[in-house]
């Protein structure tokens, strides 16, 4: 296995107080907690590093990073990815990457059954644009939100692609990075992804290590400030498998 450095990546859904409208509370961080994480970061000297160099890095090429590295991800492109985290995330410094289900503008996660009247409805184009144009890197979380595990290679096919292609036309630029739903996905689902073109995948805990299963750390609404330096820590040893 190559060797490629300690870069945590953290993954993150909505910043927002929770609400009966979320069919998973947990995936609520309320923005005081996710601005009290962002200084802690800050504290312990991480900055955030730029996605084209973090790939750089981990495909084992000279990579310009800062001394104490590190990625924020944001799954499912949940509206406050855009009105609550980007401007805590200025204050610090640190951009982010958000991956967008590309079937989901302006909807709510219909995935989860959640109510088309909740308060967090997923991004529009036109926000999503103004993310790139703070610098966030925009990847691909599939076209409906399906467990790439349980999908047959036509289906792993068309979601890989066709999610590509709906977010390229959004945003008039290369989508070369993706997120498995729920973190799922198998050997056939990594080729999937390769064969459409992209650079880089990310998983969750189960990670293998390599380009196509980059394992991340979901920091819940369950987090607790010393259960989030705890899993910070765990990011770090886990990408070097
Ligand atoms: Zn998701």
């Amino acid at each position: 296995m190559s060797r490629y450095p300690k870069i945590p990546v953290l993954v993150y859904h909505k910043i927002a107080e929770p609400s009966d409208y979320d069919a998973n509370p947990n995936t609520c961080v309320t923005p005081s907690n996710f601005e009290n994480q962002m200084k802690l970061l800050t504290l312990l000297g991480y900055r955030t590093a730029d996605p084209a160099e973090y790939l750089k890095a981990r495909l084992g090429l000279p990579a310009r990073l800062p001394e104490k590295p590190f990625l924020i991800t944001f799954d499912d492109a949940f509206e406050s990815a855009f009105t609550r985290a980007l401007p805590i995330l200025k204050k610090s410094g640190f951009s982010a990457v958000l991956f967008m289900v590309s079937s989901g503008f302006g909807r709510n996660a219909f995935w989860d059954g959640e109510d088309a009247n909740s308060p967090n409805r997923l991004l529009k184009p036109d926000e999503l644009k103004a993310l790139k144009d703070e610098g966030w890197c925009i990847g691909s979380h599939g076209v409906r939100h399906k467990n790439f595990a349980q999908l047959d290679a036509p289906a792993l096919a068309e979601e890989a692609a066709k999610s590509r292609t709906e977010l390229e036309l959004a945003l008039g630029s290369e989508v070369s990075w993706f997120a498995y739903p729920y973190g799922a996905y198998t050997p056939a689902a990594k080729r999937a992804l390769a064969e459409a073109g992209y650079k880089i995948g990310f998983a969750t805990e189960d990670g293998d290590g390599e380009i196509f299963a980059v394992p991340r750390r979901i920091i819940s609404g369950k987090s607790g400030f010393f259960n989030f330096a705890l899993r910070l820590r765990q990011a770090g040893k886990k990408s070097i498998l």
